[in-house]
């Protein structure tokens, strides 16, 4: 799996880093960045919640 973020589009609301907080930050500019590009399967479910639950379609992931 691997996890790509448009800070561009993010609004910093901060769901995706509730959700995993081991592969997202919200950072002092009040946009994700993505801590851990390429997380591991134990991480796979938190993270397409939070692909799922991003208000502005922010974030992506593929394989
Ligand atoms: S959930 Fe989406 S809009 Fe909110 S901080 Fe994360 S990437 Fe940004």
């Amino acid at each position: 799996m691997r996890v790509s973020a448009d800070r561009e589009r993010c609004v910093g609301s901060g769901q995706c880093e509730l959700l995993a907080p081991d592969v997202f930050e919200v950072d002092d500019d009040g946009a994700v960045r993505v801590l851990v590009p390429e997380p591991g399967e134990e991480e796979r479910d938190a993270v397409r919640d939070a692909v799922a639950q991003c208000p502005t379609g922010a974030l992506a992931v593929s394989g």
